[in-house]
Parts: structure tokens; sequence; C-alpha cells
């Protein structure tokens, strides 16, 4: 391809639009895209929780109504021993067959979960019928059984649990003050074997690390599924349950992020026993309800994940194909517009110019010029110097003509050693100056052969668009006409056209 090539650039760059496009679309696909996984994550991920919440209310409620009744059963018969006793102040209830029946049909219907005892003022227990040995050590030390006979308003007082007797059974004990009350009965202690509640715990809760506690209202950790025996007396009160969530209602749904009791991160719904002075915890460990999601949520990433690389790879790769498409295109049109041996535009493409000159010209009413140039007695060039140095003199013409041009101004080769030039808004007269300077620019050129020197000249024929003028046809006669003219003239000259009438001003 020649050096000279006015238009479009050989080693197209690319393309801004459409690489932009494609940039433009990959980021739109891709923000959609990790929009849908954040928006997908977070959902999920609320849903889960509402879940969990939904299932451990649940399990609250029906553990605590089961753990309710328990102790109101054994609150309510308490009442009607301690009643008993009030109604019969003569009887000695550690004897009297009437009352060992009550405690021992109430023994018996409780499957022997919950034992009944006497205290005395001291602290010292009496069995009662077939009752084992003292259901609670050092009585007289615990604080539930000085509350009990220590004048507190209530009758039920709950106390920390407690392994006792030579199997080490675990029991809560509860103590009931009576009233009146002697010396040797003060109050009614009753101990409900941990084993009951453990029982019903491990089965409601849930797996694998699902805890069901129940404590005291103060914080003493009274029984706890799974089971855990260091732990049973143990105050949670410094904890964020009792500190952060309790104080805000007696029942509700949080996420502890570190447990008092094993420092685990856990979902929680919790509630106060109503009258009681118990307090249930149900929970499940985050890990385990979050498992699944975190599972599906890392499935989902990599899948975006591999679907943004490969959309980036796509569009890298796209961006190319449409780079080296309008690379590809730019060179077609050069191809297509250009005379490939002296770089102006060729003889279709130059026609194509001048109609759509001609038709701007004529809607603004701006007048164009338009030369045609002709080398003279070409011929002798190439019988005397050989083909290629004929040739090159075409070549230096177009390189000489365009010298004398402005950017907006077209040169177009018509075809063998003839040429036009297009000079848009331009008065013929300024045309003919232009002409002018091509003409001498043309008879300076000399060209080095083997043979020696050659030189050359040209004639121009120069017009411009008139009002008359139908077509761009009758333009190019006119500048026929007028390089006609100019040859006739002995050539090496500039002959101009306007109307019919015929002027050389140089
Ligand atoms: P005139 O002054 O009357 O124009 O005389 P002329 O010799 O220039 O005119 P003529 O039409 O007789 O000859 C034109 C010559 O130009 C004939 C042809 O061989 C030569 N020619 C046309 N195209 C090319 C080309 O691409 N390269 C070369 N080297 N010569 C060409
Ligand atoms: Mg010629
Ligand atoms: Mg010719």
């Amino acid at each position: 391809m020649s050096a000279q090539q006015p238009y479009g650039d050989n080693a197209a760059p690319a393309d801004p639009r459409a690489v932009r496009f494609v940039v433009l679309m990959t980021v739109v696909f891709l923000a959609f895209l990790w929009s849908f996984v954040s928006y997908w994550a977070i959902s999920s991920r609320q849903e889960t929780v509402a879940h969990t919440e939904q299932v451990l209310r649940r399990l609250d409620s029906a553990v605590e109504e089961q753990t309710r009744r328990l102790f109101k059963m054994v609150e309510i018969f308490l009442g009607v021993a301690g009643q008993w006793i009030a109604d019969n102040p003569q009887a000695d209830p550690r004897r009297d067959p009437r009352f060992l029946r009550l405690i021992e049909n109430f023994r018996e219907r409780t499957g022997n979960a919950i034992e009944i005892q006497l205290a005395a003022e001291d602290g010292t227990l009496t069995a009662l019928g077939s009752s084992v040995p003292p259901v609670v050590e050092a009585l007289a030390d615990k604080d539930f059984f000085r509350a009990a006979i220590g004048g507190d308003e209530r009758h039920f007082h709950i106390g920390a649990p407690q392994a006792t007797g030579p199997n080490g059974l675990w029991q809560i004990p509860v103590a009931h003050r009576l009233q009146p009350r002697s010396r040797d009965s003060a109050a009614l202690v009753a101990a409900i074997r941990l084993s009951a509640l453990l029982a019903l715990y491990e089965e409601a809760r849930m797996r694998p690390n699902g805890a069901i506690v129940l404590l005291r209202r103060d914080g003493i950790l009274l029984a706890r599924a799974p089971h855990d025996e260091r732990l049973i007396g143990k105050s949670v009160a410094g904890g964020p349950l009792y500190r952060e969530f309790l104080p805000r209602g007696e029942r509700g749904f949080a996420r502890i992020g570190r447990t008092a009791i094993d420092g685990m991160d856990r979902f929680v719904s919790y509630s106060v026993l109503g009258d009681l002075p118990l307090v249930m915890a149900v929970s499940a460990a985050t890990d385990d309800v979050m498992e699944s999601w975190r599972r599906q949520m890392l499935i989902i990433v990599l899948l975006a994940s591999g679907v943004s690389v490969a959309s980036l790879l796509a569009a890298r790769r796209l961006a190319r194909v449409l780079n080296e498409l309008s690379a590809r295109n730019a060179e077609l049109q050069h191809l297509a517009t250009t005379d490939l041996m002296t770089g102006v535009h060729n003889r279709h493409h130059f026609l194509s110019l001048l109609y759509h000159e001609f038709a701007r010209g004529r809607r603004h009413w701006v007048p164009l010029s338009l030369m045609v140039l002709d080398l003279d007695f070409f011929k002798q060039i190439n019988d005397g110097y050989g083909h290629a140095a004929g040739d090159e003199a075409l070549r230096a013409f177009a390189r000489a003509a365009k010298g004398c041009l402005r950017e907006m101004d077209a040169v177009g080769r018509l075809g063998g050693e003839e040429f036009a030039i297009l000079l848009p808004n331009t008065q013929v007269a300024h045309a003919e100056a232009v002409a002018e300077r091509i003409r001498a620019a043309v008879a300076r050129i000399a060209i080095e052969t083997e043979q020696g020197t050659v030189r050359f000249t040209t004639s121009i024929g120069v017009t411009q668009t008139i009002a008359e003028d139908e077509s761009v046809d009758a333009v190019l006669a006119r500048a026929d006409a007028a390089l006609y003219n100019a040859k006739a003239a002995g050539r090496n000259r500039v002959m101009a056209r306007l109307a019919g009438e015929l002027h050389s001003r140089f």
C-alpha cells in the first residue's frame, strides 16, 4: 500500500464505541449477576433465621408449658399438704396415716419423680412414709430454705439442684413454708428428680448442638440438655441473656454471640415462666442452622464467580473480534475508495464525493469549483523512460497536487493520467489561482532515472457550479471543455470556463 493515504489509517485503532458497548454490557451483566447473588444471600439468610425463630419459639412454649405444669403440680400439692397440716393442728404429720397416705399417693402419681419431706426450723429433714434419707444436704445453709422460713411473703421457693444419696441422684429442691408452723415442722421440702426434666428436654432439643436450659430467675442453672453436671448450679446472671435481653422483655428471640453457659454462638428463644421464678431458654447453634445456607452460598458464589470469569473472557474475546472487524472494515473501506498507485481517491469514490458536494452546494447556495487535470504528452514519458518512470511521475504529480490543497479539498484519479480536484465552497477565481499553483508545482517536478531527468507539465480545466447546472455532468462537461481548450492552446496552462464563456487569467 502506498505511503499516501488520505482517509483512514491501515492499522485501524480499536473502535471505541464497540469496545465501550462490550464493556458496558459486561458491567451491566456482572452487576445484575452479583446483585442477584447478594439479594439471594441476604433474603435466604433472613428466611433461615426467621424459620429458626419460629421453630425455637414453638419448642420454647412447648417445653415451657410442660415445665410449668410440673412445678405447678408440686406447688399445688405442697399447698394442699400444708393446708392439711393447718387443718389438723392436733395431728402429727410424721405419723398420721391419713397424711402419709396423701404423700404416698402423690409420690406414686408422679412416678417417684418427686420426694416430699418435712423440715424443722433448724433444717433437719424427716422422711414421710417410705421416703429415703434427707433429700437435701445441709438444708439450713440453703438460700431457698432460709428464704422460705425467713418470712418471705411467698410460700414456694426453688433451690439449686443437688446430687444426694448414695447414688448421687440430681434433684431440684423446693421449699414450702408452713403456716402456722412449729419448731419441728416449719416447712415442706420437695425434691424433683432432674432426670424427669432432662428426659423431656433431651427429647425436645434441636440436634446436633441445640440446647434447652431451665434457669432460676436469678440466673442459677437448674437443668440443661445436653446434661453436664459441672454446669448445674452455675450462675449465668452475668451473661448476655440476663444483662441484655431479659431486661427488655419476659420473652423473646435473640442471637447471642457467646453464651454464658458454653460460649457458643446461638439463636435463643427465651421466656419467663409467668408466676414461677423460672426462665426457659431454648437454643440452636448458629453454625448448625446456617450450615446448609453457607453450603448453598458457597456453591452459588463459586458458580457466579465462574460465570463472571467466563463472561469477562468472552467480553475480552468479543472486544478483540470487534476491533479486528473494524480494522478490516477500515482496510476494506480504504481499498474500495482509493487509487492504490497514487493514494488519491479512485474514480468511483471521487464522483460520489462530487455528487454529494454538488447536492450540498445547491441546498445552501454555495458554489464549488472543479478542476480536471491531464498530464501533457504523457505517452512520451512511458515511451522514453519506461512505464515505471511513468508510474513514478503519476505519484509525484499526485503529491504535488495535494501539496497545494486544503484539508477539505479532494483529489481523484479519473483514469490513466487524468485527475480531478473538487474544491468545496470555492469561487472559480480562487480555484484558478490554486490550479495555477498546481501547474507551477508540477512543472518543477524532476524525476531522476537512468535515462536522465524526467520533467513534465499539466493542463488544467477549471469551472464552478452555476445556478443553471442541472446535474454534475454539466459541471464535468464544462471542466472537460476547459481542459480541451487548455490543451488546444498549447498545454501547460490553466483555462477556466463559466457558463459558456472561456477565460484564462494566467
Ligand atoms: P496529451 O498531452 O494530449 O494528453 O498527450 P498524452 O500522451 O498525455 O495523451 P495520450 O492519451 O495519448 O496518452 C496517455 C498515456 O498515458 C497512454 C498510456 O499508456 C499512459 N498511461 C495511462 N495510464 C498509465 C499508468 O497507469 N501508468 C503509466 N506509466 N502510463 C499510463
Ligand atoms: Mg495526457
Ligand atoms: Mg489523457
